[in-house]
């Protein structure tokens, strides 16, 4: 349904969501494109509470909004706030901060930045298939904000990062073939990083006989049992015909400056939504702004983050970014 419709630009999704009803029908028609089902036993054509913009089953007799089962689910803010405020994440090349995301909607803060980071989850690509090809694989550190927080508030966040209050990000770029563009797969290894922790990870995410190019890090030695391992030294040069990691350098220096400039300081225990975040970005770039919209919106569904799982049980009170 409203998908032909749907907007292009965020002055557009922000007039076009600003009709309660338009927005309810919007995301009913994206979970449910066959008609609405009732989320608890599947039944079809409940009976639509106008007033109210509840379903009610007519099997089960349960009522459901259309937030349940999405990571709108218990959010007292409107569809109004939400939809514009994902347009912002799945289109600010740099992302935007809880400040911006506060200011922009007329919410607090805190409430900011819970929405970023539910939206974060639907932005989340899980997939478990592994990439062939020619792949990058390289790894940075990121972080180190850590030496500008009170002494008590550093040991707490940095404990098991080696001290160093940075953390390891190792990342994976499937180099583009054709239409195709190149895409970026992430993950957070232990850090200093070990070679067993390199190797199992390029094992989990890349396909057995794939060209795989790595700097000359003596912990990547060995990994041509598998792949076509060549590498290039980067004491040396920079490129060697194919072989080159210019497309992940190219995608940290894009993370790096993301983080610096959008985001005050990331705690070590969230790094890894914001790498969702902009490797979503990343991934979708020859997409319009409609189309990564649409893609997080869909994503909605099946998602659920509550505040005290994002919190984490030791973290500190105050959130930033
Ligand atoms: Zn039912």
């Amino acid at each position: 349904m409203a998908n032909n419709s749907s907007p292009e630009t965020l002055l557009g999704a922000i007039r076009y969501f600003s009709d309660p009803d338009v927005a309810l029908h919007f995301l009913a028609g994206l979970r449910w494109p066959k008609g609405v089902e009732c989320p608890e036993c599947g039944a079809r054509d409940p009976l639509f509470l106008k007033t109210r913009r509840l379903w009610k089953c007519r099997e089960c007799k349960k009522q459901f909004s259309v937030k349940v089962g999405t990571i709108f689910e218990g959010s007292p803010i409107g569809l109004d706030k939400w939809l514009p405020c994902l347009w912002m994440l799945a289109n600010c090349k740099n992302g935007i901060s809880s400040y911006e995301v506060a200011r922009a909607l007329g919410v607090t803060q805190k409430t900011g930045w819970f929405m970023l980071h539910r939206i974060r989850l639907a932005m989340q690509t899980k997939t478990f298939a592994k990439i062939g090809g020619e792949v990058e694989v390289d790894e940075t550190f990121i972080g180190g904000r850590a030496r500008f927080m009170h002494k008590s508030k550093r040991e707490r966040v940095i404990k098991g990062t080696g001290g160093l209050g940075k953390v390891a990000v190792m990342g994976f770029l499937k180099r583009g073939k054709g239409e195709k563009t190149s895409s970026v797969r992430l993950s957070i290894i232990p850090n200093p990083p070990k070679k067993s922790d390199l190797h199992s990870n390029v094992q989990q995410v890349v396909k057995r006989g794939a060209s795989v190019y790595t700097d000359a890090l003596v912990h990547y030695n060995g990994l041509d049992e598998a792949f076509f391992h060549d590498v290039i030294d980067h004491s040396v040069q920079y490129v060697k015909g194919r072989v080159h990691t210019n497309g992940m350098e190219n995608f940290w220096s894009l993370l790096k400056r993301a983080i610096k400039g959008t985001y005050v300081s990331v705690e070590p225990f969230h790094l890894f939504r914001y790498l969702d975040e902009q490797a979503f970005r990343f991934n979708a770039r020859k997409g319009t702004d409609g189309s990564r919209f649409l893609a997080v919106a869909r994503a909605t569904v099946g998602k659920r983050l509550t505040y005290k799982a994002l919190i984490g049980a030791n973290m500190p009170a105050a959130q930033t970014c």
